[in-house]
């Protein structure tokens, strides 16, 4: 959020009669002042406008132009005289009331401005109307029938004017000369004789349909889904709210059971939204719903400005009754919505890292609350979150702790690298995850290998002199990607080319070290020459489709060992992988993150839950430095509530999330020195408030944040905790009002999840 400078807030007195009653019109601005303001609407424009239209308004002594929303009209005294609205630019408003209010929510929740919220939510396409012309459309003038008596048409003119009196809406003139079987010659007269009305107006471009998919008929359910599935019908036929958590183990039928809810769902004539991470829009998934339901809109980050303009307006007009998308499709335009599942709930692109920087799981929360709807999170690993609040009682637990068909869990093996690897080889494979591979593959079973860091190199260093080679604008070490010989920052995509002397000391002994998905790539087909391999991970995974086409050559069996980041850890349904390897589970559990162990527990558990879902079975070998750590025995074991059991005391000792609320302030700038005072100041101010008002908070920084410097401007961090975050957020909402140093920018993050 760069925050904005107060200026001009009161809009200019006008002349008026501020006795009588007026139609007020509430505006946010999209650039300018974040608060809301007033408006009057003139006689002209009263039936133009509507809440959640955008609007042109004066603003400031010169009342200049500026564009914002409308967010609320009401008739009321306006106690001062109002400046008027210049101009109503959409014809329809572009969101319902309810939808506003969510708007409200989240930029009141997540402290950014209300204006910011609403270009977030509705797509450009659909403010931009992309995917649509403006064309001439017809309809039959006011007068028409009075006048037609009087003027005697002859029979084509007629015939033109009755086809037009029956269309339900305006049409083009070509569509009017097609469906009255004439040319535009009388069409042309009757417009010049002032008995069709032509107005400018704007017509849907052709999109093609979704494909309705064959249907499937439903599994019968085993007696864990049976109960979870009564559990979610349950809520839906008290027409109630209730959040359910559905703790089921990888490949215990948890979509199965969604699936079926959404059939009661839509049954009822309700609309079902199901939120997936983006990673798992795969056609595997998507496939899974189309093959159930007819109409399901599946909005993903590749659609085109047209496609997601199309989308918002079927399911707007309810002809949609299944949406499947990403964290955005939250915000989809359902009429009458039923239900929402969030699937992996756990999963952190849930929350957007830019503003408004809100979490999914939370406005689906605040949405299914107003809607008094069901909304149900799923999981293998909860989110601590989710479990704590489960725990209280506040979400209903639903556990599933068994796989479909009584298939076992995977037996999870570690590998202690400390004394594995030393002794036996010098590659990132040790020799008992190199004989598992051979034993799978032998027979006919399939691999995959975890390796959470992309490049070949992850650290250039030179022996003599201890030089890193690191990127110049953010402080980070470069990683060498072998195939076009670069050093790459993995943060603003810098690059030089590789040097093979050292460019400080010109030792011609630079060493390439640290281990990332390219260099075991090379190691693979080094130890398996014959065996056809495939890297997944955003270098290799870069075009649209890219990510399809390499599950499908795996799926098919064409493709072996299958190897790549978090991206092949999660959702995948494969029969035939009978082993997984993890390469290095303690990638990230050292991060200075207080979450480290949970992530680290929910990506070994994810990954391990890859296999042994066909007939096969599989096994799971998990290399780490720290078989002893807490997160890796649990993941070994399966076992969650252990998990869940050891670590929340640890975080309700220290006072983190989920017995504390958090924000976190991040304050950049190009001079350090500039930088570090302004967030100093942000903190004395923000402890005086608190003090002030009596809050039991803590303010911990300002501190050099964990990526010390990106893209040039230093970093630093603040985090205020308390018991609950209203306080905290007002107080931060106070300090837009500070007058930042130029250059300098901060930003405020409630509920963080990034705290690098
Ligand atoms: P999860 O979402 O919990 O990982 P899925 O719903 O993907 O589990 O189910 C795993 C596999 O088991 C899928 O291939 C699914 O078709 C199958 N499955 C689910 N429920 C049943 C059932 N009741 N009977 C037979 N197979 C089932
Ligand atoms: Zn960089």
């Amino acid at each position: 959020m760069a925050q904005q400078h107060l200026f001009d807030l009161e809009p200019e007195p006008w002349q008026q009669d501020d006795q009588a009653e007026t139609l007020v019109a509430t505006v946010v601005l999209r650039d300018g002042p974040s608060q809301q303001l007033d408006y009057s609407v003139p006689d002209e424009l009263r039936d133009q406008i509507a809440a959640g239209c955008r609007v042109k308004v004066p603003l400031g002594r010169g009342n200049r132009s500026v564009v914002g929303y409308c967010v609320r009209l009401e008739n009321r005294m306006a106690g001062r005289p109002l400046k008027p609205i210049g101009e109503v630019i959409d014809r329809r408003s572009l969101l319902s009331t309810a939808m506003l209010r969510l708007t409200e929510w989240i930029a009141d929740y997540y402290v950014c401005g209300w204006a910011q919220v609403l270009e977030a939510v509705i797509p450009a396409g659909v403010r931009g109307q992309a995917g649509t012309r403006l064309t001439t459309l017809l309809s039959v003038a006011a007068d028409a029938e009075r006048r037609m008596a009087e003027l005697k048409l002859p029979e084509k003119q007629t015939k033109v004017m009755k086809v037009l009196a029956r269309a339900k809406r305006p049409i083009t003139p070509t569509q009017l000369a097609q469906a009255a079987g004439c040319g535009q010659g009388p069409i042309t007269t009757l417009r010049r004789k002032g008995l069709i009305r032509s107005q400018t107006g704007r017509v849907q471009t052709n999109q093609a349909a979704a494909q309705p998919a064959v249907r499937e008929s439903h599994l019968k359910l085993n007696a864990d889904q049976q109960k979870a599935i009564d559990a979610i019908l349950g809520t839906l036929n008290r027409g109630e709210h209730r959040t359910l958590l559905v703790h089921g183990v990888t490949g215990s039928g948890k979509t199965e059971v969604y699936i079926q809810a959404i059939q009661e769902v839509i049954h009822f004539g309700r609309q079902a939204i199901v939120l997936v991470p983006e990673i798992s829009l795969t056609p595997q998934t998507v496939e899974r719903f189309r093959s159930r339901f007819g109409q399901v809109a599946v909005l993903h980050s590749h659609l085109t400005d047209a496609e997601r303009h199309w989308h918002w307006q079927q399911i707007a007009e309810g002809k949609v009754s299944v949406v499947v998308g990403a964290r955005s499709a939250i915000f989809a335009p359902t009429p009458h919505l039923g239900l929402i599942v969030l699937d992996e709930e756990h999963e952190s692109t849930f929350k957007q890292e830019t503003a408004p920087r809100y979490h999914a799981r939370d406005v689906a929360l605040q949405r299914a609350q107003a809607e008094r709807i069901p909304l149900v999170l799923g999981s293998a690993t909860p989110s601590l979150e989710s479990w704590h609040r489960a725990a209280q009682k506040e979400f209903t637990l639903i556990s599933m702790p068994r796989r479909v068909l009584d298939r076992p869990l995977p037996a999870v093996g570690t590998i202690d690298l400390r004394t594995e690897i030393r002794r036996t080889t010098r590659g990132a494979i040790s020799r008992k995850l190199h004989m598992a591979m051979q034993a799978a593959l032998n027979e006919e079973g399939q691999v995959i290998l975890l390796l959470n860091r992309r490049g070949f190199s992850t650290q250039i260093q030179c022996p003599a002199c201890g030089f890193v080679l690191k990127c110049p604008e953010c402080d980070i070490a470069l990683t060498h990607h072998r195939t076009q010989e670069i050093a790459l920052c993995h943060y603003c995509d810098y690059e030089v080319p590789a040097p093979s002397v050292c460019p400080d000391c010109d030792y011609a002994g630079i060493r390439y070290t640290g281990l990332g998905t390219q260099r075991l790539e090379a190691e693979v087909r080094a130890r398996f020459p014959d065996v056809p391999c495939l890297r997944m991970d955003t270098d290799t995974m870069q075009g649209r489709g890219a990510h399809e086409r390499a599950l499908a050559r795996f799926r098919s069996g064409e493709i072996k060992i299958l190897l790549g980041t978090q991206m092949i850890a999660k959702g995948l349904d494969f029969p035939d992988v009978t082993l997984v390897g993890v390469i290095n589970a303690d990638t990230a559990l050292h991060l200075p993150d207080f979450r480290a162990a949970e992530r680290t527990f929910h990506l070994v558990t994810q990954v391990a839950g890859r296999t042994g879902r066909g007939a096969k079975g599989g096994r799971v070998l998990v290399q780490t430095y720290s078989p002893e750590h807490p997160a890796i025995v649990a993941a070994v074991r399966h076992d969650y509530a252990a998990f869940a059991a050891g670590e929340l005391p640890l975080r309700e000792m220290l006072r983190y999330p989920p017995f504390a609320s958090m924000v976190r302030m991040v304050v950049r700038g190009p001079v350090e020195e500039v930088t570090q005072a302004f967030a100093q100041q942000l903190v004395e101010r923000l402890q005086a408030m608190l003090a002030e008002k009596n809050v039991d908070a803590r303010v911990l920084g300002p501190a050099p944040a964990p990526f010390a410097r990106l893209r040039g401007r230093y970093r630093f961090q603040i985090h205020v905790h308390g018991p609950t975050s209203e306080p905290l957020r007002e107080a931060v909402r106070e300090l837009v009002t500070m007058k930042c140093p130029d250059e300098v920018q901060w930003i405020a993050d409630v509920d963080p999840l990034d705290m690098l």
